[in-house]
């Protein structure tokens, strides 16, 4: 039988997962990667290369689906931790999670029982005017590299890269394509057969400095009063440590906010707000931070979450052609953290829709 052949439009960390996954754990399909952006490239318009980033579970105690995707991932990072660490820009650290306020009915976080380590801290763990926090192992990830390696990954599978910018998703249909797969992030709003108002940007400021490689080897996130799973009201402050002794200050979450120059005003008080809650940031000896860069970042939120979902179309090309298209889009501020879980779950709409030939909307 001949192979099936795949576009995945779109080359961030949603795109090159889907890829990698079709071509690891199906047979009978050539995949082809068509992008505007591509790893090793910095663009306002792609998101991936932007991101902290790190694995901290944000799904509301309610939304089984995204926390199904977000312990697949973690338990796969964790593995590509340990046995690839410096080749994936994945590593191992210790996670706090801190509230300004007092939890008296604090309920247990959906990841609280797989998580290693996690437990509540101790009063005098806490950072000054810090009333609450809990510990528990996770990951951080190297976007520079991680990107890199999937790219590596797909190339070395067989897959194929092309370039290229669509305007339609009609466009990525030639006359020998039977599934097009949508990963084009925050393009999701604009690319035309699409068009979906519910996705918009949530501006990300951060501030990249350099310590010494193992001077950090935990991350924190800072939750203002009356925030909690995922929802922030008023700034986050968190520290996040790369694997090449770079360290990500952030931060700020500013729903439709598209400007992309890093504001100096926003970027001091993102340092202050970080060493303020660990002093212990700044080395002993060491009289201030030594800054590489500012960076901003376009993170694709959906207001219903990720779109995972399938439907038929009929190729403008004519002549009866129908196409399978499905999206996996709209990852919002986790993105790397669901990718894993998001991409295996996408295949399995996928199949079903080729098999029963009805388009599918996820469910899990
Ligand atoms: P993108 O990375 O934007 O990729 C889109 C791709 O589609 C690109 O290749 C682009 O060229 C292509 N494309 C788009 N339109 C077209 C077109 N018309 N034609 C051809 N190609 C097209 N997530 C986490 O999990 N953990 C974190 O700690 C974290 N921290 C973050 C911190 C910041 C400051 C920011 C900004 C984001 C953070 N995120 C984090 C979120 C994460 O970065 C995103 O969810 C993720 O990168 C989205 O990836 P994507 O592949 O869906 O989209």
């Amino acid at each position: 039988m001949s192979k099936k052949r795949v576009v995945i439009i779109g080359a961030g960390v949603s795109g090159l997962t889907t890829a990698i996954l079709l071509l690891k754990q199906e047979k009978g399909y050539h995949v082809t990667i068509v992008a505007k952006h591509f790893p090793g490239e910095l663009s306002d318009e792609y998101t991936s290369p932007w991101a902290g980033a790190n694995w901290r579970g944000f799904a509301s105690i309610t939304d089984k689906r995204l926390q199904e995707f977000e312990k697949k991932t973690l338990i796969h990072f964790f593995e590509l931790a340990k046995t690839k660490p410096a080749e994936t820009g994945i590593m191992i650290v210790d996670s706090f999670d801190y509230w300004d306020e007092h939890k008296e009915d604090f309920i247990e976080p959906w990841f609280s029982n797989f998580c290693p380590g996690y437990r509540h801290l101790q009063k005098e763990e806490l950072p000054d005017n810090v009333e609450f926090g809990i510990t528990y192992k996770t990951v951080t990830i190297n976007p520079t590299i991680y990107l890199g390696f999937l790219l590596n990954t797909f190339l070395a599978l067989g897959g194929n890269i092309e370039r290229k910018e669509f305007s339609h998703i009609q466009d990525a249909i030639l006359t020998d394509t039977d599934i097009v797969i949508n990963c084009t992030g925050i393009h999701s709003r604009t690319l035309g057969g699409v068009q979906d108002a519910n996705v918009y940007a949530a501006r990300g400021q951060i501030v990249i400095v350099e310590l010494p490689p193992t001077h950090v080897t935990w991350t924190f996130l800072r939750y203002p009063r009356g925030s909690n799973e995922g929802i922030f009201k008023g700034p986050v402050t968190y520290v996040i440590p790369r694997n090449n002794g770079e360290v990500v200050l952030g931060g700020t979450y500013v729903e439709n906010d598209y400007t992309t120059v890093p504001d100096p005003v926003i970027a001091e008080s993102i340092i202050k707000r970080c060493l303020t809650t660990r002093p212990d940031l700044l080395p002993v000896g060491q009289k201030e931070l030594k800054i590489k860069r500012h960076s901003v970042g376009l993170r694709p939120v959906r207001k219903d979450g990720i779109r995972i979902e399938t439907e038929w179309i009929n190729s403008s090309l004519g002549r009866g052609k129908r196409v399978l298209v499905c999206h996996n889009y709209g990852h919002g501020g986790y993105g790397y953290q669901s990718s894993y879980g998001a991409a295996l779950h996408l295949i399995e709409v996928m199949k079903k829709s080729l098999n029963s030939n009805k388009a599918r909307i996820s469910k899990l």
